[in-house]
């Protein structure tokens, strides 16, 4: 018997600002009945789903730690010693709550388990080597594409950047629809590709039409979307808040921009390192153990001006470029103790 595989079908409603996906298993009979039922569907607001992409992609270098000793297995024909299966599954268990993290655990182990199945069933089916690896190698190159597909769909910051004002650059992608038409029903979803790079297009362009930015709500610091002149989300302790001090608010900008500009750098330091060190994993463990940890001071000052209403002055400044410079000479550190490891 063959193994029904699940879809996954999404549709963006503009004017409620609201996505509903729908993941059943892939037979016509399941989808139709799936989409017209009225309570299968689990519907996000476009801030929820612009706070679940947040911070799913904050996490991402474990997500990406599983994609890599996924195509390292599946490249150098390995068996599952590194106990990557336990791993992905332990990541789905922990962020059970974040909408990407199940749904990208769920592609990576069923693309796994059914290549490294796949690959085995060839191993035996030919004597001839030659077509022994002919084929084996297609399956490692098929199955190594879709990893960095989807690694590719969520790293580049292009497909999250909703109001870019930079180059514009253009990209070809084919769109599956399914139409569920009949008496009193017409219903157009689209089927979510492995990497959601399609879902991510198609949920930019509705955030663009509706003409509005993504902004950070200075009182509960989560994403939302609004117009220029919006203070604060939606929500009734946001607002009341953001009623008692407008003043306040204007100023919180200020120290998010901190924020943000620390994060990035901690990002930017990762990068490198992962590079300089081919993305050894344990130097790279050691850095996302300590990374925050120098944020941290500079986030409690932070706290402390944002409460005092404080504007940002040298004693902030001199903190801020201290910790930066500590995490530089930290990142150099492990890049000396690489080297060494290797007799570089
Ligand atoms: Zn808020």
């Amino acid at each position: 018997m063959t193994e029904i595989s699940t879809i996954t079908l999404y549709q963006i409603d503009r004017n409620r600002k609201s996505v509903a996906f729908v993941n059943c298993p892939d037979t016509d009979e399941d989808i139709q009945k799936s989409c017209t039922a009225s309570d299968t569907a689990k519907i996000y607001s476009f801030d929820e789903i612009l706070n679940q992409l947040e911070i799913f992609r904050d996490n991402f270098f474990e997500f990406e730690n599983l994609l890599d000793r996924m195509t390292e297995n599946i490249s150098k024909g390995r068996e599952d010693n590194d106990n990557v299966l336990t791993a992905a599954e332990n990541f789905r268990t922990a962020h059970s709550d974040n909408l990407f993290a199940v749904y990208y655990s769920e592609i990576l182990l069923k693309y796994y388990n059914q290549g490294r199945q796949k690959i085995n069933t060839l191993l035996g089916t030919f004597r001839n080597a030659t077509t022994r690896n002919h084929y084996t190698q297609q399956q490692k190159d098929s199955l190594t594409e879709i990893l960095s597909e989807i690694r590719n769909a969520v790293n580049d910051e292009w497909n999250f950047d909703f109001n870019t004002k930079k180059d514009t650059h253009l990209i070809r992608r084919t769109s599956n629809l399914i139409i569920i038409r009949g008496e009193n029903l017409n219903q157009v979803w689209n089927i979510a590709d492995d990497s959601l790079l399609n879902f991510y297009l198609d949920f930019s362009y509705a955030v663009k039409r509706l003409d509005v930015s993504v902004l950070r709500c200075p009182y509960c610091n989560k994403h939302y979307l609004g117009t220029e002149s919006s203070s604060c989300c939606e929500k009734s302790e946001c607002k009341s808040a953001c009623a008692k001090s407008k003043r306040h608010a204007y100023e919180n900008q200020t120290y998010v921009h901190e924020r943000k500009a620390f994060k990035g750098y901690i990002r930017t330091k990762r990068n490198f390192l992962k590079n300089a060190v081919h993305n050894d994993s344990e130097i790279m463990q050691k850095f996302n153990d300590k990374a925050d940890s120098f944020y941290a001071p500079v986030d409690e000052l932070l706290i402390e001006y944002m409460d005092g209403n404080k504007p940002i002055d040298k004693t902030f400044t001199d903190l801020y470029q201290s910790q930066e410079k500590k995490l530089l000479a930290f990142m150099h550190q492990l890049i000396a103790d690489w080297k060494e490891k290797h007799n570089i």
